[in-house]
């Protein structure tokens, strides 16, 4: 089957879908694997093992799903204008509703025009190396801060792949091909100057990065500088991010609920009102003894400095 690649994009259009790209389904270069590889031998994924799974999946998405031709990567702005409130130690990010489920809803809007079952929808749900998808599908470029640069909004966009068995009449270009493109991080290293644990010298490493500790760390904290629940300060010095679109998506504002949580409330709070609180929200995924333990690991007990 053989599809328009502009019909198809411009139905994501009208699905308030703000960026997507189409690649053609192939293995991933050795450089990329060796990249990874690396990073992996390096154990700069911490405790997060499921990185360390599924590698032939990972590098080689047909693998995912037998005779895929495409990959379809949608990205969705997350950026709220400047004035919207938003809580002080929560990532910009987890202020609203949970992107997974946000992603995936545009996912399978998307997915109806495509013949049933010629698909698979993933968004943080797959052996997938969704950066790299994104660059291939001319979405942006991976920045020295690990996360996807996008032209129009910046690193604050959320990245959903729809895999299928479908081929289109043409494919996106990664825009490092495209001539006189420069990289953003060409003559830039704010971010890893203004990072507070030193998690971004030559790469990422997750055992430093305050992100990782007060989401996916398991164990005990180390004093934490700021945040209850990510980090942003890669984010916020980081020049792409400036002048970028902001398309204010209301499931991404903060809640009343949300806006009004203090330390107390926080510390306070049992399973049963944790889960109804956050049920909807990507904070779930620390649970409450992660978020607890995130408060508590606050430099002397004093209040959360904001990020
Ligand atoms: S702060 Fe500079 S080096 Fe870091 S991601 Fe942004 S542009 Fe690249
Ligand atoms: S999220 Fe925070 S700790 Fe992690 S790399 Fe960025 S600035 Fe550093």
């Amino acid at each position: 089957m053989l599809l328009h690649a502009d019909s198809f994009q411009a139905k994501a259009k009208q699905l308030q879908i703000d960026r997507i790209g189409i690649a053609a389904v192939k293995p991933v270069g050795d450089h990329v694997k060796d990249t990874f590889l690396r990073y992996l031998e390096k154990g700069r994924q911490a405790e997060m093992h499921y990185l360390e799974r599924h590698l032939e999946k990972r590098f080689d998405p047909a693998m995912l799903l037998p005779g895929a031709r495409s990959l379809v990567v949608i990205l969705c702005g997350y950026a709220q204008a400047e004035d919207t409130p938003r809580h002080p130690h929560i990532s910009l990010y987890a202020q609203g509703k949970d992107y997974h489920l946000y992603v995936k809803e545009k996912l399978n809007a998307l997915a109806e025009h495509l013949p049933a079952g010629t698909f698979r929808c993933f968004c943080d749900t797959a052996p997938v190396l969704e950066k790299y998808w994104a660059e291939q599908a001319g979405l942006g470029v991976v920045g020295k801060n690990s996360l996807l640069i996008n032209p129009d909004f910046g690193s604050y966009c959320f990245i959903g792949i729809l895999l299928t068995q479908a081929a289109f009449d043409h494919y996106d270009r990664p825009l490092y091909e495209t001539p006189g493109f420069t990289h953003p991080c060409a003559d830039c290293r704010l971010c890893a100057e203004a990072c507070p644990a030193g998690a971004l010298q030559n790469g990422l490493d997750a055992n430093r990065c305050l992100s990782y500790l007060t989401i996916e760390h398991k164990g005990e904290r180390p004093p934490l500088p700021a945040g209850w629940f990510g980090c942003d300060r890669c984010q916020k010095v980081c020049p792409a991010n400036r002048s970028i679109a902001r398309p204010g998506h209301a499931d991404f504002r903060a809640s009343d609920t949300l806006l009004s949580l203090t330390e107390e409330t926080v510390l306070a709070m049992k399973q049963e009102e944790f889960e109804k609180t956050f049920g909807n929200s990507a904070i779930l995924r620390a649970g409450l003894d992660g978020l607890q333990k995130n408060i508590k690991a606050q430099p002397h007990g004093k209040p959360a400095t904001s990020f």
